[in-house]
């Protein structure tokens, strides 16, 4: 392939323990070839994800081993960063496009950009309206909401819905969601399909309206006022003192009466909230368990151990880390998706290839290397 300069996309086989995704399908090699991209994947990169060779070779991809795919390319697609080593042989100013941890991974974006890579983040897309389809935060917290649930269920000692049954009766179970953005909505709508009496907090205002119109049961700190509307971006920040020490009463009266707590909080470049204390835990009757969806950010929940499960009091925690990936050939369609909407809206018709204005607010939130430097204000200041 010796197309233009600008059009060959290489896409890797992630190599991160654990990962099941892969960055593009054969919808979006479809996509991005009608675009006038050409497209190579590292061959095996979607059987984790259900996806054969053949199915991206019909879709229009070539296929070849990891030096063939990344030779000369422009882009390089992955869910996870990968390292820089594996890029030797891209184009000189290559643009690197997946989830990059740019805290956790500092040392790795320092080496993009001493090989002249433009590493950019897609966890840093800005949450405005144009670029909502361009999300991988939301499109994977959609499904690692759903997924909590299911974990959750899967753990309980007890059913879900309420059986009237010859034997008796058997209780619907109660679910209690904590952090109502886009994960814990989902968990809230899951939870409901499958019978529970569901109820749910957090500390933005607009959620009320949100909770409700799904069918369960707001739980709101009503003495002090929290954050009106949306919060700046659709962001929570960190709450006062007194209105910390309101929820966790509220909290602890609520929590001893339920059977399944789905935690989400997070606020941006910050530790998760701590919503449940130790002792709250052990107020919840034994069997009862909690997902902390924000164990990687260090959990909302006193005891939660990232990435494991341990029971305190009789009560499971389990510290979910990307449970998205346990829906792997979902998730990377949602995040092939998400990419190829993002290279799309820059892609410049007669230069055939994507152009990223600098002024631009999406471009200006995920650029973090250029031209051999680290520019991203969030790194430089740091
Ligand atoms: P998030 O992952 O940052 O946080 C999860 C939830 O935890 C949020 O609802 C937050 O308010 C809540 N929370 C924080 N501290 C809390 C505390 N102490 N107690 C209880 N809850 C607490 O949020 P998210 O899921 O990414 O999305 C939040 C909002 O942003 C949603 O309204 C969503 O629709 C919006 N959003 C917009 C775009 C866009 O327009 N492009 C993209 C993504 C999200």
């Amino acid at each position: 392939m010796t197309e233009a300069r600008g059009r060959r996309i290489a896409v890797l086989r992630e190599r991160a323990s654990g990962e099941t995704r892969v960055a593009a399908t054969p919808e979006t090699i479809k996509k991005l070839v009608a675009l006038g991209a050409a497209v190579a994947i590292e061959s095996g990169a979607g059987v984790s994800a259900s996806i054969a060779d053949d199915d991206y070779r019909a879709a229009g991809a070539e296929i070849g081993a990891l030096d063939q795919v990344v030779r000369g390319a422009d882009i390089v697609f992955g869910v996870q960063g990968p390292e820089p080593a594996l890029l030797t042989g891209a184009a000189p100013g290559a643009w690197v496009v997946a989830t990059l941890d740019p805290f956790g991974q500092r040392e790795r974006v320092n080496a993009y950009a001493a090989a002249g890579l433009e590493a950019l983040a897609m966890e840093f897309m800005p949450r405005i309206t144009r670029a909502q389809s361009m999300d991988v935060l939301s499109s994977q917290s959609n499904l690692s909401g759903y997924k909590a649930v299911l974990v959750a269920a899967n753990l309980y000692g007890r059913a879900f819905p309420m059986m009237m049954t010859a034997a008796g009766t058997v209780s619907a179970a109660k679910v209690f969601v904590m952090g109502v953005g886009v994960a814990g909505l989902q968990a809230i709508a899951t939870a409901r399909r499958l019978g529970a009496q569901v109820s749910a907090t957090d500390v933005r205002a607009a959620t009320r309206e949100q909770i409700l119109s799904l069918g369960a049961k707001p739980i709101f700190v009503e003495t002090i006022a929290g954050i009106e509307g949306e919060g700046t971006g659709g962001y929570a920040s960190e709450m006062s003192e007194a209105y910390q020490r309101a929820q966790a009463e509220l909290v602890s009266s609520h929590i001893a009466k339920q059977d399944i707590v789905v935690t989400t909080a997070l606020i941006p470049g910050r530790a998760a909230p701590r919503l449940i204390t130790d002792a709250q835990v052990a107020s919840m009757r034994p069997g009862s368990v909690i997902v902390d969806l924000a164990a990687d950010a260090g959990g909302n929940v006193e005891g939660t151990v990232a990435g494991d499960r341990v029971v305190k009091h009789g009560v499971t925690i389990i510290g979910a880390t990307n449970l998205a990936r346990s829906l792997a050939a979902d998730a990377s369609a949602l995040f092939a998706r998400n990419l190829y909407n993002f290279l799309s809206a820059f892609w410049d018709r007669e230069q055939n290839r994507p152009l990223l204005p600098d002024d631009d607010e999406i471009v200006k939130g995920i650029r973090l290397t250029r031209d051999g430097k680290v520019v991203h204000e969030r790194l430089t200041a740091a």
